[in-house]
């Protein structure tokens, strides 16, 4: 394997003070629903809003000091760490997205003082012109989920709830690219090899769910979801982050937009943290009896807090919502 338990301990050290140890606390109310002990990963407290810090900061770190500069895509939350982590270091950063991505996440990035490039409406588009800029300036790319530093990054966050909770039955990861999962199941399957790791993601256009069931890696139509973060493909040249989801995850859930909908209500109004859509959709499986039966207690991780308000309080006072093509009816919590 292309990556170990001695690089995740590595990536531990390099981001220690800055992509910070997030709390790991227990939810009642899901609790309460499962019948199971469950406790709650906050990566939305991140200093960027998001788990995404981790890996960013882990590859930008490695770089040599006089590297010209960095350039990624991403659906908002990768490009606002590499963008964090290359300020630090006084790098430029040229972030490339599709027009797909809400403009709250774009804002957050220009704040950093990133380049931002927005290019057509999907990731591929954006990888393209991510392509481009290595060749022509030089810049040096870092994958979103498909770098052993990245995923080595992501996987800290496995050995913080396994040293937390060594007793843990069930992690549960929001699942787009699998970065963020096969670095948590690397890490937690080192510590328990009997922990079961399931990836979650939504039902529109869900890219490592349909390249596992196929086999190989396949191309998805992007649609836009609640789950914004969970966009885009794996890639059709993936090198690592599909192989070792196949490997580590022991299995996929599939989630409707509905179900994130009410997830995030549950969040909010029973836990009071404010998430996004792609970082509720542990409990939103849970929530929705799609998740074998617990049989110890169950981690799920909240990825990310960067979303848009307009539409979190139209969410949240059960207005209804466009998505695309579809309209998703507005429900009121506990009505
Ligand atoms: C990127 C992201 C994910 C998924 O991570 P992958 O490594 O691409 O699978 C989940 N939640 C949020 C909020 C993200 O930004």
């Amino acid at each position: 394997m292309p990556l170990t338990l001695s690089d995740i301990l590595a990536a531990r050290q390099v981001i220690h003070g800055v992509a910070d140890a997030t709390p790991f606390v227990p939810s009642p109310f899901m609790t309460a629903q499962a019948g199971q002990e469950v406790l709650l990963k906050l990566e939305n407290m991140q200093p960027i809003g998001a788990f995404k810090l981790r890996g960013a900061m882990n590859a930008v770190m490695a770089l040599p000091g006089d590297a010209p500069g960095v350039t990624c895509c991403s659906t908002g939350n990768h490009g606002r760490g590499v963008a964090y982590a290359a300020a630090r270091r006084g790098l430029r950063a040229v972030i490339c997205m599709s027009a797909l991505v809400p403009q709250a996440k774009v804002d957050g990035i220009r704040a950093l003082g990133a380049e931002v490039r927005i290019c057509g409406t999907s990731q591929d588009e954006a990888q393209q012109e991510c392509l481009r800029l290595v060749a022509a300036e030089g810049l040096v790319e870092i994958s979103p989920f498909d770098d052993a530093r990245v995923i080595a990054g992501q996987g800290t966050i496995g050995l913080e709830m396994m040293a937390a909770r060594p007793d843990l039955d069930m992690i549960l990861v929001p699942l787009s690219g699998g970065g963020l999962a096969a670095g948590v199941a690397l890490a937690a399957k080192s510590v328990n090899p009997g922990v079961r790791v399931i990836g979650i993601t939504m039902d529109r256009g869900a890219a490592m769910h349909l390249s596992l069931a196929a086999g190989h890696p396949v191309e998805v139509d992007e649609v836009p979801s609640l789950a914004d973060s969970l966009g885009g493909g794996i890639g059709l040249e993936n090198r690592l982050s599909f192989a070792l989801c196949r490997a580590h995850l022991d299995g996929t859930v599939l989630v409707s937009e509905e179900e994130i909908r009410d997830a995030m209500q549950v969040l909010f109004y029973e836990d009071r943290i404010v998430a996004e859509g792609g970082s509720v959709v542990g409990q939103a499986a849970m929530l929705a009896g799609k998740l074998p039966a617990p049989k110890g207690p169950v981690g799920t991780i909240v990825t990310g807090r960067n979303l848009d308000m307009a539409l979190f309080h139209r969410l949240m006072a059960g207005e209804d919502v466009t998505l695309g093509d579809l309209v998703l009816k507005g429900k009121r919590y506990g009505a």
